[in-house]
């Protein structure tokens, strides 16, 4: 039987796959029930988990063992919000130095920081070349590591509007391929981005921070054309983010009938009423005003982004707040790429600072993003019928979510990324 295995798993070519697994560890924390588990014993079956008991309780099939030690399971980290090719460090005006090609490359090394981070999905909510498909696939080889991608492809915004780059004076010509105005127009751009491997459509509602000559808060899209775009995200099974910092364009986008709204600064009681009955995620980014007030200058940003950043930090925190004592839905979603790939989990405290429970804002990482990716099928949760994707850390992070920073264990579909105990 095992020489068996063996065979199979040679002709498929993932021989670290293609096998069963008996986990053991010293505690393991039930993300749904907030529970921590003793001695756990998971089973994993060609990277999914068939079986997760007490050891001694559960039987277990033959297969390879591995001991985890001394350390606490959790599900894998997903981070709803993510720029994999953006390095903070390169900001503002001295980004347009760097071709193409450069970025992809970053995109590369920014995957292995994530996932070695303890985040074994993303999603990428914009970038440019579709390098983000291009990453999904050579990581689903086994080319290099990273996080299980969704990804946005190009983020879709109106002409001189946030998602569009307006650092370059008219004769430069320009052109970003995300950029398209009127539903129809914005109908075909979802349809084209689809084409070329988007699956997830991310779009532009209001101005940003990080842009060159937008108001943050002005609505940047009409109600016509993001319910348009919005329509045909829906009809291709695609889930629509919008970026919105804006009351005016959170509300119009709730309307609109997204799934999640980015950021949601300037969400006042309407916005949050309207997000809770139509079951919109809020993705709040509430660590990352910290890195860029601090190091914002240095890393090349312009006077004008450090001013809208002073103006957003605290409106938003103050808003995250509101909106998650009204009950609605939140995800964990970073913005890593405007600061560094790897701190992802520097977020954690935040939300407990804000108002969740560490095991709220651990399950805003897992069984919620994954429902919000429509993946609970898939990713969230160490439970059966799920992808083996396992993190270790020590110490109990349903009491002390910093411990989420310092991860000594990865595991993603069942094979073993990182073990740094
Ligand atoms: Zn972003």
């Amino acid at each position: 039987m095992k020489s068996m295995m063996l065979v199979v798993a040679l002709l498929m070519g993932t021989a670290g796959q293609a096998q069963t697994i008996v986990y053991t560890a010293a505690r393991m924390l039930d993300v749904a029930s907030g529970q921590m588990i003793e001695q756990p014993v998971i089973v994993a079956e060609n990277g999914r988990i068939t079986g997760v008991g007490r050891q001694g309780q559960l039987a277990v099939p033959d297969g390879r063992r591995v001991d985890l030690g001394n350390v606490t399971l959790l599900p894998g980290l997903i981070d709803m919000h993510v720029h994999l090719s953006s390095d903070p460090t390169l900001s503002g005006m001295q980004a347009l130095r760097y071709p193409a090609s450069f970025w992809t490359a970053i995109g590369v090394a920014m995957a292995g920081k994530t996932l070695a981070a303890g985040f074994t999905t993303v999603r990428n909510v914009g970038s440019a070349n579709f390098d983000d498909v291009g990453l999904k696939l050579a990581i689903e080889r086994g080319s290099v590591p990273g996080p299980r991608i969704v990804p946005a492809t190009y983020a879709i915004g109106a002409t001189g509007g946030h998602c569009d780059n307006n650092a370059l004076p008219a004769e430069y010509g320009y052109d970003r391929r995300g950029i398209a105005d009127g539903p129809e127009a914005l109908r075909a751009k979802v349809r084209e981005l689809h084409k070329y491997g988007a699956e997830v459509i991310k779009f532009c509602a209001t101005g940003g921070v990080l842009s060159l000559g937008t108001s943050v808060g002005a609505q940047q899209l009409s109600l016509a054309e993001m319910t348009a775009l919005v329509e045909e995200a829906h009809m291709l099974g695609l889930k629509v983010a919008a970026h919105a910092h804006g009351t005016a364009g959170i509300k119009t986008a709730i309307r609109a009938g997204v799934d999640t709204v980015e950021h949601a600064s300037f969400a006042d009681a309407e916005a949050i009423d309207l997000a809770k009955k139509a079951g919109t995620w809020f993705s709040m980014d509430i660590y990352n005003d910290d890195y860029i007030l601090a190091e914002g200058a240095k890393n090349g940003l312009d006077e004008q982004n450090l001013a809208k950043e002073r103006e957003v930090g605290l409106r938003q925190r103050q808003a995250f707040q509101a909106a998650w004592r009204a009950g609605v839905k939140m995800v964990f979603g970073s913005d890593a790429g405007v600061y560094p790939h790897g701190d992802n989990a520097r977020q954690f405290a935040k939300m407990v600072e804000w108002g969740m429970t560490p095991i709220d804002a651990i399950r805003a990482a897992t069984i919620k993003a994954a429902e919000a990716l429509g993946r609970e099928g898939d990713v969230g949760q160490i439970a059966p019928g799920r992808m083996a994707d396992m993190i270790g850390v020590a110490g109990d992070p349903s009491r002390d979510v910093a411990s989420l920073r310092d991860v000594k264990i990865v595991i993603k579909g069942g094979v073993l990324m990182k073990d740094a105990r």
